[in-house]
């Protein structure tokens, strides 16, 4: 029996699995406990080694990889943090060699621990717990038992806070003047809204934050890959043709929430995948290279607390990275010396989960708050089951008052028209929820951002 790390985020949940889950109750961050995503640890279609849309043996696989790296000039690296320290080293090594980073697309931030929640009199906090990060919210709850007065700022109302400020997309703006005192902070810092949390970084005691992360390892990713440009600017310079060639490993560029911006894939000179899951990612990809399930490698993990932790299983990531670097001239690389190396850059000799290795992880962005107009939005919320593609509602959330004024009926749908069209959606009816504002977990066709101006027809 293993012992894993969830994959579902970055808090870095512990369990035990073979054919099965088991509770692992002395995990530090979860103690056993699990949110939905974590218990079910989704199934998908494993990703086959395939060139030009054909199944081919792997050593080929890795020869045209390795080929197309050293004929095309201008190749961008992305991975998210959905592998282990080990083989995001790896990669850091492999992108090296044709002399570019590694691009993880969430600057490097390692905040408070979780216990400093526990121990807060007063929190501020910008996610809705109840089902973006849901084990955080036991923390919360604990230390509002001891008299913690929790302050939330988010699209609506959250239960737990003891003051709901709603956020109006127009006037995102107000956010700049709270005032953070001592409060703990706790803010989800994502691909997709990162002018929103630099913002809130750069306006408050960092080492009040508790920053949480929609990627397994997104904290050991920045910790051993330098390249910041986001998910925007390398989709934005694949467009211009500055960026050629593009290698993603166990990262979805399909995140975004405008399905148009994808459209620049189709300019690349080549596109190579290494990832677990057969989708129609890998079916777009020029070449696609097989990958350990993110929760089947083995390695080392960075929680959001910058906790590492130990996962149990196979390597074989790393050794398709290792027969590229060998087939392009390159030294290759192991397990055990990325291991060591990874040990190194982490100030430690052994992997003790009970204790945090001391951090120095620069935080540099400085970027503008985006403006929205409009009178009603769309918001695409965050779960752990929209990171990993595998949505699990089918409706959007609304108020009783907009349901009322637009004289919706039982079993009807919502109908929405953006500047990129309509679209008619179930909906559920959520007393949280303000008058102008749908709440989407998933991605709609209509969706242009995180937010999206629309009208009611
Ligand atoms: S998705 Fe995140 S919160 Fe849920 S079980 Fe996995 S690591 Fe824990």
């Amino acid at each position: 029996m293993n012992k894993i790390v969830c994959p579902g985020c970055n808090l870095g949940c512990g369990l035990y699995m073979n054919d099965v889950l088991y509770f692992r109750k002395n995990a530090p961050v979860n103690s056993g406990k699990l949110c939905k995503f974590g218990m079910k640890l989704h199934k998908y279609e494993k990703a086959l080694p395939m060139i030009g849309g054909k199944e081919e043996e792997l050593s080929n696989v890795i020869s045209a990889a390795s080929k197309k790296l050293a004929e095309t000039k201008d190749f961008a690296f992305v991975s998210f943090g959905n592998v282990t320290c080990e083989e995001q080293l790896a990669f850091t090594k492999l992108a090296s060699t044709v002399g570019s980073d590694v691009y993880t697309c969430i600057p490097g931030f390692v905040g408070a621990d979780i216990e400093k929640i526990r121990q807060s009199t007063e929190i501020i906090t910008f996610i809705d717990p109840y089902t973006t990060y849901p084990l955080i919210l036991r923390h919360m709850l604990y230390a509002k038992e001891n008299g913690a007065k929790i302050t939330s700022y988010y699209w609506k109302k959250i239960r737990i806070a003891d003051e709901s400020v709603i956020l109006n997309p127009t006037e995102i703006d107000k956010i700049k003047s709270i005032d953070f005192g001592d409060s703990l902070v706790i803010l989800d810092l994502n691909p997709l809204n990162l002018e929103f949390s630099n913002e809130i970084i750069n306006s408050c005691n960092r080492e009040n934050i508790v920053c949480l992360k929609p990627f397994l390892n997104s904290t050991g990713a920045s910790l051993l890959s330098g390249g910041e440009k986001s998910i925007y600017q390398i989709l934005d310079e694949i467009k211009e043709k500055k960026i050629k060639g593009l290698y993603l490993l166990e990262s979805d560029p399909r995140i975004v929430p405008d399905d148009a911006l994808l459209s620049a894939l189709d300019k690349l000179d080549v596109l190579i995948v290494q990832q677990s899951a057969h989708n129609s990612l890998s079916d777009r990809a020029n070449i696609v290279l097989p990958n350990d399930r993110t929760f089947e490698g083995k390695g080392t993990v960075l929680n959001f607390e910058g906790r590492a932790l130990e996962t149990e299983g196979k390597t074989e990531g790393i050794k398709i990275i290792s027969e590229i670097l060998k087939s392009a001239g390159k030294e290759e690389t192991s397990y055990d010396s990325l291991h060591a190396e990874v040990l190194s850059k982490l100030g430690i000799t052994e992997i003790d989960e009970y204790v945090v290795p001391e951090h120095n992880l620069v935080y540099k962005p400085e970027t503008e708050l985006k403006k929205y107009e409009g009178g009603s939005h769309l918001i695409y919320v965050y779960t752990p089951f929209l990171w990993n593609n595998t949505i699990d509602r089918d409706f959007v959330e609304i108020s009783p008052g907009l349901a009322e004024s637009l004289n919706l009926h039982k079993d009807g749908l919502l109908k929405m028209t953006s500047s990129k069209g309509s679209a008619a959606v179930k909906y559920k009816i959520v007393e949280d929820v303000p008058d102008n504002v749908v709440l989407s977990p998933m991605k709609l066709p209509i969706s242009t951002d995180v937010i999206t101006p629309i009208e009611f027809k």
